[in-house]
């Protein structure tokens, strides 16, 4: 896929889709910051919201603060410059203080902070600062127990106002988002073409829920003159997401209805389909869970219809989802027609490749792997052989998608984990059958409640596989501290004594990533020490595929005893004699990531354990790692990882192509988003083609957004 360029823009004629990178006073380096969070163009700049503000418009002198009377004492505001600053740590390691001393002119302010030992390094004398939080005055001033603080950085302008304080990331602070956003907000508005792709709402739209206009709200968003404006510009904005996500869906449901699908049906007369039954039944080693068996039946239904199923397969980590795809890829391939299997890693193609084609080949059904790196001479014979229909399946990586891999006739395309793709892939490898849309079948792990997924994934049917196969055993869940590691790596032995694997997760494959544990370090200290004489081997990203298939079948051999790798474990990956995970640096990953890491073990029969052992500086995380060792339930785990996350990454659909979610939030909003689709829905039932003249700026900013996205989709 082409990078949009000058040249599109041109023909778009809008600032919206313009790169940073493009714009005056940006270097690559900033740009690169901000690609960090997902801000690619200009759209995505004037999109990319404060999470909350300062309230800086009532700043109280400190020798105010005295005075006040009882009932005036409360949160107060204070801005004045550090003279000096302490920490000291209380009773053990568990409560910390931190105090400075503070002096705007009229006085001196005690701030103390509770249980925040990384402010101690982080706040110096000389220091310009903003803090709120409860006042009581003492006998020689006042003091502040603070709630909030904020740097002032020397250039920011600062009188009375609600500062935006925006989603950062190191290196980019937030007086220089705020300053380009401002500076390019300001450009869009002032552009009468932008303008127009700014607003999707229709007038009568916006005339029912009382909205003001665009403009209005993308004003009072970053630059709000009180709080009712800003919340009277968000509520316009969580509207406008969940309206552009609904409509979009609807338009995409409603393109698939005309759309052919490969012809199943004709191959499959009833005997054939019969037949069918009784193959899976031998297909697989073990009897099918009945979830298993339903969700089969379903995508049995939809792939024997004239339009192209697109189907969201969604079960907890282990329920078996493989053997669900299995049994299309098999239909598939008794119809005539060959699969494409995507995994996210090669690891995990690697897997899924080994697991399926001996069976596969038992039922008469060839495949192939293709991933990156092959010899030029065994991919040249494996694409002609693809042409040719020799091949019934290929499953393997982001390499499926490259040009010149051709089907003859591709009838199905099978997504693993998919919230590690884009939109985009999932339409580019549909995009390889020709002059018809091959079924799609697409699997994640992510635990979204049912109503959720209809939302976020509103053009997908949904089937669920909600049963876990017989004899698992939850997983034993201890979050422990960094000092316990000498006891933790004993378990590990006794483990692998009684004929066990365990896997070692490392945040940092080596020391040059940052303070954490590293894989590559971890392997060599435990090699010789806390692990000497086990076979321990390493595993990350940055490996050769040959190499990470070596390792691969080496620990599904059960030859390696224990794996220290990276998060390149976290999906997928299958092996059932494995019982231990540790996880080091725990506190480093959200629950759900830790969910699925956890879900590497407890896949057999064998009782399992997960280890979730958090860095020193964790100290209010091992409150949110006590929710993994509560419950084993997916589900649970997702809802609290949204509500404590707060906003919009739900599933981290932010960074995979569900880029409409920069505000709101499905749960607390779904409420709104209910309304939203049901006016999106009505609108494109009525108007599908978008041809009213009413529609015309629901058009335009889907288009806008269309190429603002293809940006983001090029590698
Ligand atoms: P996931 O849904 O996480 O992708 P997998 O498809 O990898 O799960 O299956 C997890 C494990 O459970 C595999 O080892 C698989 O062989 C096994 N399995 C799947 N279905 C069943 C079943 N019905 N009975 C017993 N084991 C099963
Ligand atoms: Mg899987």
């Amino acid at each position: 896929m082409a990078r949009a360029t000058t040249q599109d823009r041109q023909a778009s004629g809008s600032p919206l889709v313009q790169p940073l990178r493009e714009l005056a006073g940006i270097t690559p380096a900033t740009a690169a910051l901000f690609e960090r969070m997902g801000v690619v163009t200009v759209d995505d700049l004037i999109r990319h919201y404060p999470y909350r503000y300062d309230d800086l418009r009532e700043v109280t002198a400190i020798a105010g603060l005295r005075s006040l009377g009882p009932d005036q004492v409360g949160e107060q505001n204070v801005c004045g410059v550090i003279r000096q600053s302490k920490h000291v740590r209380l009773r053990g390691r568990v409560r910390s203080k931190t105090s400075a001393v503070i002096d705007d002119g009229t006085g001196l302010l005690e701030a103390t902070w509770f249980g925040r030992p990384y402010l101690g390094a982080q706040l110096k004398a000389g220091m310009k600062i903003f803090v709120r939080g409860r006042v009581e005055a003492t006998l020689t001033g006042a003091r502040m127990a603070v709630v909030q603080h904020r740097v002032v950085h020397a250039e920011e302008a600062f009188a009375g106002e609600l500062v935006p304080v925006y989603p950062q990331t190191a290196g980019l602070r937030n007086s220089v988002i705020r300053r380009l956003v401002t500076r390019e907000l300001a450009r869009v508005l002032a552009d009468p073409l932008a303008a127009d792709e700014l607003d999707p709402l229709p007038a009568r739209v916006n005339a029912a829920h009382k909205f003001k206009d665009a403009r209005f709200a993308l004003r009072a968003i970053h630059a709000p003159s009180s709080p009712e404006e800003a919340a009277e510009a968000r509520r316009r904005l969580v509207f406008e997401e969940f309206f552009l996500l609904a409509a979009q869906a609807a338009l995409r449901r409603a393109a698939r209805a005309s759309e052919r699908s490969p012809d199943f049906a004709a191959a499959m007369t009833p005997k054939k389909l019969s037949r069918l039954a009784a193959d899976l039944d031998a297909f697989f080693p073990f009897a099918l869970t009945s979830a298993q068996r339903r969700c089969i039946a379903e995508l049995t239904e939809d792939m024997l219809r004239p339009a192209p199923m697109n189907r969201l397969l969604q079960g907890d980590v282990g329920s078996g989802k493989t053997a669900v795809a299995a049994a299309a890829i098999l239909l598939a391939a008794r119809a005539g027609f060959q699969s494409a299997f995507m995994a996210p890693t090669e690891i995990l193609a690697l897997q899924h490749f080994h697991k399926l084609s001996a069976p596969l080949r038992a039922a008469g059904v060839e495949s192939a792997l293709l991933v990156g790196g092959l010899k030029k001479h065994t991919r040249d014979d494996l694409l002609a052989r693809l042409r040719g229909r020799e091949i019934d399946l290929v499953v393997g990586t982001h390499a499926l998608l490259t040009d010149d891999v051709e089907f003859g006739a591709l009838g199905l395309t099978v997504i693993d984990e998919q919230h590690r793709f884009g939109v985009l892939q999932r339409a580019e490898l549909r995009s390889k059958a020709r002059g018809y849309t091959p079924h799609t079948l697409i699997m994640t792990a992510t635990p979204i409640p049912r109503t959720l997924a209809q939302s976020l994934y509103a053009d997908l049917d949904l089937s669920v596989v909600d049963e876990l196969p017989p004899g698992r055993t939850a997983v034993k869940t201890y979050v422990r501290e960094a000092a316990d590691t000498t006891k933790i790596f004993d378990f590990v032995r006794k483990q692998v004594a009684l004929g066990r694997q365990a896997y070692i997760v490392c945040p940092a494959i080596d020391d040059s990533e940052r303070a954490l544990h590293s894989a590559v370090e971890q392997a060599e200290s435990l090699r010789n020490g806390d692990l000497k004489g086990l076979r321990v081997a390493l595993l990350h990203g940055k490996m050769t595929g040959k190499q990470k298939d070596e390792i691969m079948r080496l620990l599904g051999d059960g030859f390696i005893q224990v794996l220290i790798s990276t998060t390149v474990v976290e999906v997928g990956v299958d092996v059932p004699n494995a019982s231990v995970m540790v996880v080091l640096d725990a506190d480093y990953y959200g629950l759900a990531q830790l969910h699925q890491l956890r879900g590497r073990v407890g896949r057999g029969a064998a009782k399992s354990y997960c280890i979730l052992v958090a860095s020193e500086r964790g100290e209010s995380d091992s409150a949110r790692l006590g929710i993994l060792a509560a419950t084993n339930d997916g589900f649970a785990i997702a809802e609290e990882d949204y509500r404590l996350r707060g906003s919009g990454d739900v599933a981290g659909t932010r960074q995979h192509g569900a880029q409409e979610f920069r505000l709101a939030n499905l749960i607390r909003d779904l409420p709104v988003f209910e309304q939203a689709k049901k006016e999106a829905d009505a609108l494109v039932a009525a108007d599908a083609g978008l041809e009213k003249p009413e529609n015309a700026g629901l058009k335009r900013v889907i288009d806008s957004r269309e190429r603002s996205r293809g940006l983001r989709f090029t590698s």
